[in-house]
């Protein structure tokens, strides 16, 4: 369904400095589009107007600055919300808006769909559909930063913890935290976005290497070799004793941490065995722990530990002198965890904006 008009959503700055270059125009001509696009997030090249006539008419005829159409919203008591996003091809992604009182975190998709397959999430039902573009990454923010009015002030916090895992698409997610990061871009500081991994070993040593890589957090859902093989197959092919030693070899800048995520499942991954556990494989590390209520569903037989165990996981943890936080899930009310939006979307007609 190619109409020839391409997006101009996910190039950079070289890109676009090309582009211009292309159309006869100076470079800085292709760095005033990056600005206007990323910057002032302007939805339209008529709007873009620090830009000449011929370029803005040479543009128009070949170009377009498109966001994911917003499918549907469900909103939480809470205050979060979460956006079924459509892309140019019908495919369908969610993203996460929540809102605190300082600031704004969006939890981005990586792939349409995943290949992961975690016994306990939902977007692994769904199995890969695609790699989302950069374009496409970029355009979640873009979409839901447009539709909330977010301020460009704003404080915006980025994880990377919606569908799919963001290391078997590394590239694309690495283009689009560059532009993120950039100040000549959003601006957002890389110690503000996070990219969660299921244990990808080989990317993690990849992003280690990179200058410019975002903070890491690991799915680490289990507290033995078997356990988490029996939850997340992929630990057969990237063992918990190889994941930790990339995690430690890890870069961090100053008072930077990593994230570890732990799922608490009723019976299966929550004993005072399993958090003493976690603080032997965690000791020395500079790491912190997000406790995670599961978010259950009827396709899945697990189910959410109690408050009173995840508070015990806690204590145990503190013994180790490792931070531990409980991440309530926002939105619990509107199936915010990772992976529900699209199961639930294509099954009860949401609201439509
Ligand atoms: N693929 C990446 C990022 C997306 S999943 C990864 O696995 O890290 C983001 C987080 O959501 C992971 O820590 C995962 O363990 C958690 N998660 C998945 N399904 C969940 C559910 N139903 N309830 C609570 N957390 C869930
Ligand atoms: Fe994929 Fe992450 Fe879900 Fe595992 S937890 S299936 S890696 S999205």
């Amino acid at each position: 369904m190619s109409t020839g008009i391409q997006n101009l959503v996910g190039l950079d700055r070289q890109e676009l400095e090309g582009l211009a270059r292309s159309l006869g125009k100076a470079p800085y001509r292709g760095r005033q589009l990056y600005h206007a696009i990323y910057r002032r997030r302007s939805t339209g090249i008529a709007s873009l107007t620090d830009l000449d006539k011929d370029f803005k008419g040479a543009l128009t005829a070949r170009y377009h600055v498109d966001y994911p159409r917003v499918q549907a919203v469900f909103t939480s008591t809470d205050g979060a919300a979460r956006y079924l996003l459509s892309l140019q091809d019908n495919t369908l992604i969610e993203t996460v808006y929540m809102p605190e009182e300082q600031r704004v975190t969006l939890c981005l998709s990586s792939q349409a769909g995943c290949a992961v397959d975690c016994r306990f999430c939902f977007t692994a039902l769904l199995g890969l559909q695609r790699n989302l573009s950069a374009g496409e990454i970029l355009g979640q923010v873009l979409a839901v930063a447009n539709e909330r009015e977010i301020l460009r002030s704003a404080r915006l916090n980025l994880v990377f913890m919606g569908m799919g895992e963001p290391l078997l698409n590394l590239a694309q997610v690495m283009k689009a935290v560059r532009i993120l990061a950039d100040p000549q871009g959003f601006g957002i500081p890389l110690r503000r976005i996070t990219v969660s991994t299921s244990g990808i070993v080989p990317r993690i040593g990849e992003m280690a290497l990179d200058p410019r890589r975002p903070k890491l957090a690991v799915s680490l859902n289990a507290s033995t070799e078997e356990q988490r093989t029996e939850l997340m197959p992929i630990n057969r092919k990237y063992p918990l004793r190889e994941l930790l030693r990339a995690c430690r070899a890890y870069p961090l800048r100053p008072r930077e941490l990593v994230t570890f995520e732990y799922v608490l499942l009723d019976g299966f991954n929550d004993t005072d065995a399993d958090a003493r556990r976690v603080g032997e494989l965690l000791r020395g590390m500079r790491a912190k722990v997000n406790l995670i209520p599961y978010n259950s569903g009827s396709e899945l037989p697990y189910y959410a530990s109690p408050m009173e165990r995840v508070l015990a996981f806690q204590e145990v943890l503190a013994g180790y002198k490792i931070p531990a936080y409980i991440r309530i899930s926002r939105g619990q009310d509107i199936g915010a965890a990772c992976g529900q939006l699209r199961l639930k979307g294509m099954r009860n007609g949401a609201t439509t904006p």
